[in-house]
């Protein structure tokens, strides 16, 4: 331990993971960026933290014990998070091993694609010690590479620099399986870390709703949800996405799966792409909006919020009599009575009633800290035309 840390916090905060630059009191010791420090409150012994003077998140609460980060435990923490992925999972081999926070590490995670991994560290603590991670993650498991996928945002916030790149291992194309779908994984040249494990739940809804209707995957990615559809025995199966790396995959995915003659992609951009739609009169009977997050932050939500009501009121008006939309956002500050608002006020744009049929959000290996709201990110609504 390297130093102690006195706080005072509000009582709706005192569970939070995160104790902020202006909750800190007093400083004993001289803990140093990444240093493990002890946390009170008064006389009350808080947890061990992750400090990092030069992020306004200063301190991220890692055990509520005296603990020290070191390879016991990072091994007692990587064993637990896989015991809890293999008991929601029984079948599966591939999903999200750690989720930074909700599993007790501030700043890593970390996904697993058969024996190989992609680690993003999100906080100054986790990021010096990647070496220690790697080492743990062996004695835990069978590990063939780890590749570093920290070429993201957040890292910013705790001035961090960007990085990408192998740091254990030979990096190989690693065939994944999720509910049954198989897919390609390139984990270097991959968005984020390669695969949004986080739609687990939605896609096999979708799956279950697709039989002999016409689907539109829009933001498709790799393919997700219009592969799934078209193991659902869809009529018909289009994604779009704007990257054209992206859709190569979701082409070669709908081979792996047998699907290449069902299962139809094209490089488009959704804001044309659905206007385009409505104009040539075509239609469809399930649309899937999984758009990338339009805004980051609470300063960026008003202009975010246009943007994901333009393209909801698109979807909307290309379903058919009895279509399904199944309306997603992956922005942290766009809570579930946003996307209501966004989604009402769309429908009542273009004169259409809507029933809301079921809604989903992030799947097991995401877990959610009842007290941080911040690790709820991804809402899901499906509306059917009525
Ligand atoms: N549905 C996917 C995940 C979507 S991630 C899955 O199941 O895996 C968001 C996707 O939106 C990315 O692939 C990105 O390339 C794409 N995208 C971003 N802006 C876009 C735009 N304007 N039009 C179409 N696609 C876009």
């Amino acid at each position: 331990m390297d130093g102690k840390v006195l706080v005072i916090r509000k009582k709706n905060r005192r569970q939070h993971p995160w104790v902020f630059s202006n909750e800190i009191k007093k400083i004993e010791g001289k803990p140093k960026k990444g240093d493990s420090v002890l946390v009170y409150e008064h006389d009350n012994f808080i947890g061990s933290g992750l400090y990092n003077p030069n992020s306004l998140i200063t301190i991220r609460i890692y055990s509520k014990i005296e603990q020290d980060l070191d390879k016991n435990f990072f091994v007692e923490r990587i064993t637990k998070a896989l015991d809890v992925r293999k008991a929601s999972f029984p079948n599966e081999q591939d999903f999200r091993l750690v989720f930074g926070e909700s599993d007790g590490v501030p700043g890593l995670v970390l996904d697993k694609y058969q024996k190989s991994f992609a680690l993003q560290t999100y906080t100054a603590g986790m990021d010096m010690r990647q070496n220690l991670i790697v080492e743990a993650m062996r004695d835990v498991m069978t590990v063939a590479c780890v590749i570093e996928k920290n070429d993201f945002r957040m890292r910013d916030i705790e001035k961090l620099e960007r990085r990408e790149g192998v740091i254990y291992g030979t990096p190989e194309r690693v065939i994944i399986s999720e509910n049954g779908t198989k897919y390609y994984v390139n984990i270097q040249e991959g968005q984020k870390t390669g695969f949004y494990y986080d739609q687990r739940i939605t896609r096999n809804k979708v799956r279950l709703l697709s039989k002999n209707k016409n689907i539109l995957d829009v933001f498709c990615y790799t393919g997700g949800f219009a592969l799934n559809s078209g193991l659902g025995e869809a009529k018909s199966v289009l994604g779009i996405d704007a990257s054209e790396t992206a859709i190569k995959l979701s082409e070669e995915n709908a081979g792996l799966n047998k699907l290449e003659n069902l299962c139809k992609f094209q490089t488009a951009d959704a804001f044309v792409f659905l206007r385009e739609m409505f104009r040539e009169h075509r239609r469809f009977d399930l649309i899937v909006l999984d758009p990338p997050p339009f805004f980051k932050t609470q300063k960026e939500k008003k202009r975010g919020l246009r943007g994901y009501k333009d393209i909801n009121l698109q979807a909307m008006k290309l379903l058919t009599e009895g279509g399904i939309l199944v309306s997603c956002t992956c922005s942290h500050y766009f809570f579930w009575q946003d996307l209501l608002d966004v989604l009402s006020q769309a429908a009542q744009d273009i004169g259409r009633s809507f029933k809301i049929i079921d809604r989903t959000t992030q799947g097991p290996d995401h877990p959610v800290l009842l007290n941080m709201p911040e690790s709820e990110y991804l809402r899901c609504f499906f509306l059917e035309v009525y």
